[in-house]
């Protein structure tokens, strides 16, 4: 049974988050339709998931792979609804996540590419994926250290080597910024992903970079400003999580 009253208030609310993404695009002459918003439900029961669905969500990121993969077995409605991996992936949970999502979001070092690569070939698919950047160089976070751009050559060897895996595809960067309670202050970090991914585009002209993942529920139409073509929201339309 879907809750009714919850799937109207999650369609109001995405219904006005794509409406502030569009006023935010057309603010810089960007377009619209090239912005994807993606539904985050970590933590959230099935019965905001179905909501979601019967709302007409259609992208949904989780964070932790065996809760996704739970979620994704026993929703029934889920045609045309992509899973999309956002968090830190474990080396164990490499396999889950291989075979079971249309996007990775958070690939973070080198060691878990090459696992992915592995369990994805087995599978029979290529992954697309996106490369994380702590753009803050925060310890909390998770994405090669990106905060010092006169060091951003460090990385290089790393990424040559990811790009060079044949069961994987990259498609872009994503990051998270410091919290700020200003969203005005996220800028800075959103700018500078972009510019690096430039710099990475720049160095493998072969590959495709056009996505850039960044922003959420505080501070996504920042990140639309600032180029964002996939923001990745939660609470704002789905409501709080349960801790
Ligand atoms: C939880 C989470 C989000 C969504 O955050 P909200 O504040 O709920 O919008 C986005 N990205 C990542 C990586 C997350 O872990």
């Amino acid at each position: 049974m879907i809750n009714k009253a919850l799937t109207e208030s999650i369609r109001a609310r995405y219904k006005k988050i794509q409406s502030q993404v569009r006023d935010s695009a057309l603010v810089v002459g960007r377009d619209p339709a090239s912005i994807k918003l993606l539904v985050v439900t970590k933590r959230q029961p099935l019965s905001v998931i179905e909501a979601a669905i019967a709302a007409g969500v259609k992208m949904l990121g989780e964070n932790y792979p065996e809760e996704a993969v739970r979620k994704m077995q026993s929703i029934e409605a889920k045609k045309g609804v992509e899973w999309h991996m956002i968090g830190h992936v474990q080396s164990r949970k490499a396999r889950l996540v291989a075979e079971n999502f249309a996007l990775l979001h958070s690939l973070d070092r080198l060691k878990t590419a090459r696992r992915l690569d592995r369990f994805s070939k087995a599978a029979g698919r290529k992954l697309p994926f996106l490369l994380e950047f702590n753009i803050g160089g925060e310890e909390s976070k998770h994405g090669w250290d990106a905060s010092d751009e006169a060091r951003w050559e460090d990385f290089l060897p790393d990424i040559e080597e990811i790009l060079s895996l044949e069961s994987l595809e990259v498609r872009g960067l994503m990051t998270m910024p410091p919290f700020f309670q200003d969203a005005e202050l996220a800028r800075p970090y959103f700018r500078r992903l972009r510019r690096l991914r430039d710099y990475l585009s720049e160095k493998h002209r072969q590959s495709s970079w056009e996505e850039l993942s960044m922003g959420t529920s505080g501070d996504f139409q920042v990140a639309v400003e600032e180029g964002a073509t996939i923001i990745r929201v939660g609470q704002a339309v789905v409501g709080q999580r349960p801790l």
